[in-house]
């Protein structure tokens, strides 16, 4: 069989594809009002499978006025917390009960292998599920001053939120944005990535199931610089939480600086693996090969960077390199798949010139380029460099495929001199079995987010977010709580008023 035909043999296609995507706004599906659409590929044929609904400013407007009508007038917000929470619980049970549908479609889309696409169906299911119990279980604050004062928070929606989501794990991502956004009463109107559109059209239907009120959520399709633009400036949206690139992030938080919105940004990484002598090679090895290869290297917290004590340098390399040359690189529906496809012909032509340009600043020592057997698609072979130096780009970009960096340390000063070295500040992993040395350096080491002698296991309730270029604010648990809701200040005066008297009748020059 020639190549092509092997491909086209081994190609899943979805039964039931939509052909094209709408906005949905005001509870309506709905064209751009001027009828603009864009391609959307799959990334194993890179041909154009939908036509989804290039949004502009004219569908930001009109969705940006149906979540303002559902917020000011609709019962939304107004419900009780448990009210709403029941309708989350809704939402999880119907993500939960369509998870291999999900997954199918976001597999195709998006080029995740099916098993971790379905891991990431049932993640979204647990964010809605998360924040239902969060808002019944919430209290806020009271402050007594006896006697005198009472002074109590009275913690309120905010109104519409904008949302703007990358093309990794985006059904995930959306829904870590849409439940604690809806959860606490806003109205939302949602921005996806142009690359992968395909399943945030399934929302609209799962919220019409679930019983949320029209207006709620709404969708506008469309590219980053028009739909996305459009909503950072439009001035009836306080809110804009993204995740995306860290220059992104700085484009939006420039544009929207006229109008002081509240802002949370979950930007880029390049975050660092720490593997010290004394470590469980076995289980950092397993790890770290994990932490960069999982979900196609496209994550923004991947290990991207090991950093490893000479003194077990050289055989972590070897046996590092052993097994990333193992690691099944095949099509995203195959559930024996480890790493899928890249997502856009376009970012893996930015992969493969990565590649190429580690072949200049490190050792190649497994992978190297598009992998044996998969002429076409965006396949890339694990690849692994070793002895990268710090001034290395391959050190210090995000590559954000299955690329990883590997370099020496000699003592616990210069791994973190190292690991400090980037702009980022993301995620970090360290390696050790010294109790002492583990914290301090967890402790000093500029992340977000440490994770001890662990893979990326993360709990709902702890907060998410990076330092440096990695991202502002922090989003998880009560975080994203707050970041959705005003706390509003109540004083109240329960004995004598306290006032000095100005202009008094009997004073000085009277
Ligand atoms: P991107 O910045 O290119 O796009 C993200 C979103 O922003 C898309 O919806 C895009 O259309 C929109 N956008 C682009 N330009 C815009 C503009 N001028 N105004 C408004 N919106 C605009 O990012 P990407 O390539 O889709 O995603 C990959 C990046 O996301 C990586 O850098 C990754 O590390 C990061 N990421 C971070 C986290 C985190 O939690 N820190 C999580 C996932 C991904």
């Amino acid at each position: 069989m020639t190549d092509a035909a092997e491909l086209a043999t081994q190609r899943h296609v979805p039964a039931d594809l939509p052909e094209r995507i709408q906005h949905y706004i005001g509870g309506v599906f709905t064209d751009s009002v001027d009828g603009a659409t864009f391609d959307v590929l799959d990334p194993v044929s890179n041909e154009t499978y939908l036509r989804a609904a290039a949004g502009r400013r004219a569908d930001v407007d009109a969705a940006v006025a149906a979540a303002r009508r559902a917020f000011a007038d609709g019962p939304w917000p107004r419900m009780l917390p448990r009210e709403r929470s029941r309708v989350l619980h809704r939402i999880a049970d119907i993500v939960e009960s369509r998870d291999a549908r999900l997954a199918e479609l976001e597999s195709f889309d998006s080029g995740l292998p099916i098993t971790q696409a379905l891991g990431q169906a049932r993640r979204a299911a647990e964010n809605f599920r998360f924040f239902a119990d969060l808002i019944v279980a919430q209290s806020d604050d009271t402050y007594k001053v006896p006697g005198r004062q009472l002074n109590y928070v009275n913690r309120k929606p905010i109104g519409v939120a904008g949302l703007i989501t990358p093309w990794n794990t985006p059904f995930m991502l959306e829904s870590w944005k849409l439940a604690p956004a809806i959860a606490t009463g806003n109205t939302v109107v949602l921005k996806p990535a142009e690359f992968t559109p395909l399943s945030a059209s399934l929302w609209a239907g799962i919220f019409e199931e679930a019983g949320l009120p029209r207006g709620v959520f709404n969708l506008v399709n469309g590219l980053g610089e028009e739909a996305g633009d459009a909503l950072v400036r439009h001035p009836d949206v306080p809110l804009i939480s993204f995740t995306g690139e860290s220059r992104t992030g700085q484009i939006i938080f420039a544009n929207a600086a006229p109008y002081l919105k509240g802002l949370s940004m979950e930007l880029g990484g390049k975050s660092p693996a720490v593997v010290f002598a004394d470590a469980d090679l076995d289980a950092a090895i397993d790890a770290t090969i994990f932490g960069v290869f999982s979900l196609n290297g496209e994550r923004c917290t991947a290990g991207s960077r090991i950093l490893v004590e000479r003194a077990v340098y050289d055989e972590f390399v070897e046996r590092y390199a052993a097994q990333a040359k193992r690691v099944r690189v095949g099509h995203p529906h195959d559930p024996a798949t480890e790493v899928g496809a890249l997502v856009h012909p376009e970012h893996f032509e930015k992969v493969m010139s990565y590649i190429e340009l580690g072949r200049t600043e490190g050792r190649l020592v497994a992978g190297g380029g598009r992998p044996e057997g998969l002429a076409e698609g965006n396949f890339v072979a694990p690849t692994v460099f070793a002895d990268v130096k710090p001034e290395a780009r391959i050190f210090q970009e995000e590559i954000f495929g299955p690329v990883v960096a590997i370099t020496p340390f000699d003592t616990e000063a210069e791994a973190l001199e190292l690991a400090n070295g980037v702009r980022y500040g993301l995620a970090a992993y360290v390696w050790t079995n010294d109790l002492k040395r583990a914290h301090n350096f967890s402790q000093a080491v500029e992340a977000g987010m440490v994770w001890l002698n662990s893979n990326n296991v993360r709990d709902l309730r702890t907060p998410f977010g990076g330092v440096k270029a990695s991202g502002l604010g922090h989003e998880g648990g009560y975080r994203s709580i707050d970041f959705y809701t005003d706390q509003q200040a109540v004083h109240i005066t329960l004995g004598a008023v306290h006032s000095p008297t100005f202009g008094r009748a009997d004073g000085p020059g009277h």
